[in-house]
């Protein structure tokens, strides 16, 4: 079977920079399961569903087709055909995101493509909130990343290039609160550290020290 690293966490613990510097390293295929729920809501946006209804979530799920590449070094995603690469980032599908990955009939789809993506390669380096309890439950190496709210959100608006100012921060705060909130509630695969992942509290490393401690755990 391939080499699968499992690396959970709540939004802005560090996820998706480790996990495409740890792919890069070891010469391993990256996929970023946040990106896929976040392009199955897109597409659901896009076709005017209430996010609220979850029938009517799970209605469009199942129409709509999600492609992702796994080169660390330029991974893409796709809905219907489109490279939402860029939309998928915008507010308006972060603020639905977690309603639509409360659906059941979204996330046995987006499972089912992990687990046939897993498969189809040489070894992955897989990010998200389920990977270590229910996407890839016998992973050999599971990470779990957390980090404080205030570390969190300034990395994440540093990323959207709003570092300096103090209110977008506080707004990022919110966001990934009430997304975590959301997110570690659901009933079906909610976000959870799985009994046999590690824990690392990135709030007082850099990215280079909390990829050399995966990669350091990778290669042992
Ligand atoms: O990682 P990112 O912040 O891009 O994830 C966006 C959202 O997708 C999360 O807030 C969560 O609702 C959902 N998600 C999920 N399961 C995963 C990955 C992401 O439910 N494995």
């Amino acid at each position: 079977p391939p080499v699968v690293i499992a690396l959970d966490g709540p939004s802005g613990s560090g996820k998706s920079s480790t996990a495409r510097k740890v792919a890069t390293r070891l010469g391993l295929a990256y996929l970023d399961t946040g990106a896929m729920y976040r392009a199955m809501t897109w597409a659901v946006l896009e076709r005017d569903v209430d996010v609220e209804d979850a029938e009517a979530v799970a209605e469009a799920a199942a129409e709509i087709v999600i492609e992702s590449g796994t080169d660390p070094q330029a991974p893409t995603i796709i809905a219907d055909g489109v490279d939402v690469a860029g939309p998928i980032r915008e507010q308006a599908v972060t603020d639905a995101v977690s309603q639509v990955s409360r659906v059941p009939a979204v996330r046995e789809r987006l499972v089912a493509l992990q687990r046939q993506t897993i498969a189809s390669s040489d070894g992955i380096v897989l990010e998200g909130r389920d990977i270590g309890t229910v996407v890839a439950p016998d992973a050999p190496l599971k990470l779990y990343l957390v980090a404080d709210t205030a570390a969190r959100a300034a990395r994440r608006a540093a990323e959207e290039g709003q570092a300096e100012v103090a209110a977008h921060v506080e707004a990022t705060a919110a966001s990934l609160q009430r997304r975590d909130a959301i997110d570690s509630t659901r009933t079906t695969s909610p976000l959870a550290k799985a009994d046999d992942a590690i824990e690392l509290d990135t709030t007082h490393l850099t990215l280079d020290e909390v990829v050399d401690e995966v990669v350091r755990l990778a290669v042992k």
